[in-house]
């Protein structure tokens, strides 16, 4: 059996990368949805599990201690990480799995798995993603500032990815990242 393809779905904060995953969640539910580790604290209407692992700072860098997660990275004052068995475990049972994360952490998956998929997802214009960061209306405004920042500087490792796919509505942005996905599994070195 082929193990499974490990995609990851990259690209700055705000620009939908949560909102395309709930979707293809959604429609494909053979893929598999890596649930992160986080030290930030829920957001309202997050759930344990569902959306993230909550976990203090010592929790977290027990899990680092340990090797328990495939990457990390630190974001805005809070630590993100993929739990590693859980991926492993679905790869090795053939199942694509996907991962959502920011940038840094995806370049340390690069290194571990330069056979995964990564994708870019990118906003229509900067402008957008400041209107998109800022509705979301939970961040103050020197997080936003902080998170815009990072986003124009992440915007240059594009050249690392596999894919770009620009967000520009959620149906068609799904609709490309699926047909990625299906041409990753007809390449020919999978057979
Ligand atoms: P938020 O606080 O908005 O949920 O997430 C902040 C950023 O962390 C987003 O860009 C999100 O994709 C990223 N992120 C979520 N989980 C992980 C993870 O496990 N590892 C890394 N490196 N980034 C993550």
């Amino acid at each position: 059996m082929n193990r499974g393809l490990l995609i990851v779905l990259s690209g700055p904060s705000g620009v939908g990368k949560g909102t395309v995953c709930a979707q293809l969640r959604q429609k494909k539910t053979d893929l598999i949805y890596s649930v992160s580790a986080t030290t930030r604290a829920p957001r309202q209407g997050e759930v344990e599990g569902i959306n993230y692992f909550f976990k203090s700072r010592e929790q977290f860098q027990d899990m680092i201690a340990r090797d328990a997660l495939l990457e990390y990275a630190e974001y805005v004052g809070n630590y993100y990480g993929t739990p590693r068995d859980f991926v492993e475990r679905m790869l090795d049972s053939g199942k694509d799995v996907i991962l959502e994360i920011e940038v840094q952490g995806a370049l340390k998956v690069k290194e571990k798995f330069p056979e995964g998929v990564f994708i870019f997802l990118l906003p229509p214009s900067l402008d957008i993603l400041k209107q998109r960061i800022t509705g979301r209306g939970t961040e103050n405004s020197d997080v936003i500032d902080n998170r815009m920042s990072v986003a124009v500087e992440e915007m240059n490792l594009i050249r690392y990815y596999d894919y770009a796919v620009v967000n520009d509505e959620i149906e068609s942005a799904c609709h490309r990242i699926q047909s990625i996905i299906t041409a990753e599994h007809c390449r020919k070195e999978r057979f």
